[in-house]
């Protein structure tokens, strides 16, 4: 259900929504989104909308997901840290424009199937693990970049410290029922500087480890 031209069409949607990095546009017609979804939602993959991927998640809108990414000023020696595995989409995505990218899902079963696909795609510069993401990642820490796939009220202190003088944290910043806005963090010297993206709306960043009860 992914032929060139789907893809190459989602390109097309996201150029039109103002995305104009080369290199983000190209890692995302690179990555099989169908491989991502649920098979119900297949013929939807290439369609430039959020989709449910299981457990109350949701696989975010390419448009968000490139936003994100083009923010996150990537280049190829980066070491990311990535809150939120969900699908593995956006961390494959990653994989394309970082050295390294650390990622972490609190809903363990999501994190196998996310597993499952890089494996699938042979990317071997992407190490996940099961965990609460809110603490960061203490024994890789510091990084270049922090990733947050879902909302907090505020960004979490655990983060900040983990990012490097000069880095760059990009997260939705917001509660459930208001607003939320993607806002990029840079760690400066004696703090961060601030700066809003885009309105969003993304699931809750939750703490600890969840338990698996039902889907
Ligand atoms: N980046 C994902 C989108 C994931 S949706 C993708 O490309 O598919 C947000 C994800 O963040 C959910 O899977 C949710 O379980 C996870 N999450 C929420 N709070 C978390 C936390 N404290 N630590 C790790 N993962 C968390």
């Amino acid at each position: 259900m992914s032929t060139p031209a789907h893809r190459a069409r989602l390109v097309l949607a996201l150029r039109s929504a103002g995305i104009t990095n080369t290199g983000v546009l190209s890692a995302i017609e690179g990555v099989p989104r169908e491989l991502f979804v649920p098979e119900t939602f297949i013929d939807r993959a290439y369609e430039d909308t959020a989709l449910p991927i299981g457990y109350g998640q949701t696989l975010s809108q390419p448009v968000v997901v490139a936003t994100m990414i083009q923010a996150l000023e990537l280049n190829d020696s980066v070491k990311l840290f990535e809150v939120g595995t969900g699908s593995g989409y956006h961390a494959a995505i990653l994989s394309y424009l970082c050295r390294q990218v650390y990622t972490i899902e609190r809903h363990k079963p999501l994190l196998a199937e996310a597993q499952g696909r890089f494996d699938a795609l042979g990317l071997t510069n992407v190490i996940s693990m099961s965990g609460d993401g809110m603490m960061g990642w203490p024994e890789e820490a510091p990084f270049d970049r922090i990733s947050v796939t879902a909302a907090g009220s505020e960004p979490p202190q655990a983060l900040l410290d983990q990012l490097k003088v000069g880095g760059v944290m990009v997260m939705p910043v917001g509660g459930q029922s208001r607003l939320q806005q993607l806002v990029r963090f840079r760690r400066t010297k004696e703090g961060y500087d601030s700066e809003v993206m885009m309105d969003v709306r993304f699931v809750p960043l939750l703490p600890g480890v969840a338990s698996e009860i039902g889907p």
